[in-house]
């Protein structure tokens, strides 16, 4: 049976409008052909930078990722300015990054004791976080950092707000010196 009508997000991300069969195909050349801000937000990302976790603490949370799971710690280090104490571990070029908060009147306080430990947010490498900030302001996306600020590890962090990504906590990330 053939579909008519098709969900697309808008440019919050969330699945908003049902648009006709028509349109639908405009939209896919949009995508394809580079105009507008789908093809523009794709070519920003250069890769997965890692997946952030949030744990209670981290000593347990060490024994089930670096004992038991065997990967490799990489860095730890107190970031004051999200209020977090965070692990990286090595998953080939990647990391999972495990996030234990410094106080309950944190980011990550609030959502551990909102939702309990588990995926907290999703964070990719770019290259430009300045030219990609701009980028993503330019094609509507809301931001939760208009700035970027210090990261783990000197790198420099901006996060986008869930709602303009679909629900998912989207972090972009600049390393210091350079890709890792
Ligand atoms: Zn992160």
């Amino acid at each position: 049976m053939l579909i008519k009508r098709l969900e697309i997000s808008d440019r919050s991300g969330f699945p908003a409008r049902v648009v006709p069969a028509r349109r639908r195909r405009v939209a896919a050349a949009a995508v394809q052909g580079g105009e507008g801000a789908a093809y523009r937000l794709r070519a920003v990302f250069s890769r997965i930078d890692h997946i952030g976790v949030a744990v209670n603490e981290i000593e347990p949370a060490l024994e089930l990722y670096r004992d038991r799971l065997e990967l490799e710690v990489a860095h730890r280090e107190v970031v004051s300015e999200q209020g977090v104490e965070a692990v990286l571990l090595d998953v080939g070029e990647n990391h999972v990054e495990l996030l234990a908060p410094l106080s309950e009147d944190t980011p990550v306080g609030r959502f551990l004791a909102k939702q309990g430990p588990g995926m907290h947010h999703v964070a990719y490498q770019v290259t430009d976080i300045d030219a990609v900030l701009a980028s993503l302001k330019e094609a509507g996306m809301q931001l939760i950092d208009e700035q970027p600020r210090t990261g783990i590890r000197n790198s420099r962090v901006a996060f986008l707000h869930p709602r303009a990504t679909g629900g998912v906590l989207t972090e972009i990330v600049e390393p210091a010196g350079g890709a890792h």
